[in-house]
């Protein structure tokens, strides 16, 4: 099973093999380009096409290391050829919003030296939990203006490889104060230059200007140092 969209986020339509079908709705194919739920980023949804019968896909998770699709329809079976083809939609917004969360996650550490403790991206809007000490609702405002000056500056998102050794050695490749790498031996790296490095699975979009402007819509005290701040997106540029 080859997961097509940890190195192409833009891929939205592949040809594949049905390896298997569970109790008429659980389809592992051998490679996709729908992205399971998974990472704090929501799944895909859209279609599996076979000759011209459409069978929908309305979840995709990880189990046991496979992509299983989950399809509202009966009918596939072992070894029958589909088109996939991605809620263009859907994704694109969670691209751009988890892009904007790594971009909030790296000013927010870099300039306030807070560690984020949790997050959930989704199409509407998305959250943040992190550690600080004040809960300073003007400072944080003041963090989400410069990451929109940063987002204006169009700067690239880069996807590579690197093995967990040398992973390690990158300052702040661990930013999720409860997240360690699972025990693997080569980590996928996200990169804004100059603005945020972390070792992630999810999809993001290849320039900044593509997030559109940030607007924070509530934040929230949870109490001793955890803080919270809901946010989503205007604009962007398709
Ligand atoms: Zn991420």
């Amino acid at each position: 099973m080859v997961p097509l969209y940890m190195d192409d986020s833009y891929l939205r339509e592949f040809k594949a093999t049905v390896e298997s079908v569970k109790e008429h709705k659980y389809v592992v194919l051998d490679k996709t380009a729908f992205y399971p739920n998974g990472g704090g980023q929501p799944h895909d949804t859209g279609v599996l096409i076979r000759n011209l019968e459409e069978f929908p896909v309305v979840y995709v998770g990880k189990f046991s290391g496979q992509i299983s699709h989950e399809v509202s329809k009966p009918g596939l079976k072992e070894g029958d050829k589909v088109t996939g083809k991605i809620n263009w939609e859907r994704r694109h917004r969670l691209m751009r919003m988890h892009t904007a969360a790594h971009l909030l996650s790296g000013i927010f550490h870099t300039k306030l030296g807070a560690l984020i403790t949790g997050n959930q991206k989704d199409v509407e809007k998305s959250r943040m939990d992190f550690n600080l000490e004040d809960f300073d609702k003007e400072k944080i405002e003041e963090m989400v203006s410069l990451a929109n000056e940063i987002a204006k500056k169009d700067l690239p998102v880069k996807v590579y490889y690197k093995t967990k050794e040398e992973a390690m050695k990158i300052p702040g490749i661990i930013k999720l104060a409860n997240a360690l790498p699972p025990d693997i031996d080569e980590l996928r790296i996200v990169e804004i230059e100059g603005v945020d490095i972390q070792a992630d699975g999810g999809t993001h979009v290849k320039s900044l200007k593509e997030i559109g402007t940030i607007e924070a819509v509530k934040m929230e005290n949870k109490g001793k140092s955890n803080r919270r701040l809901y946010f989503t997106l205007r604009g962007g540029d398709l």
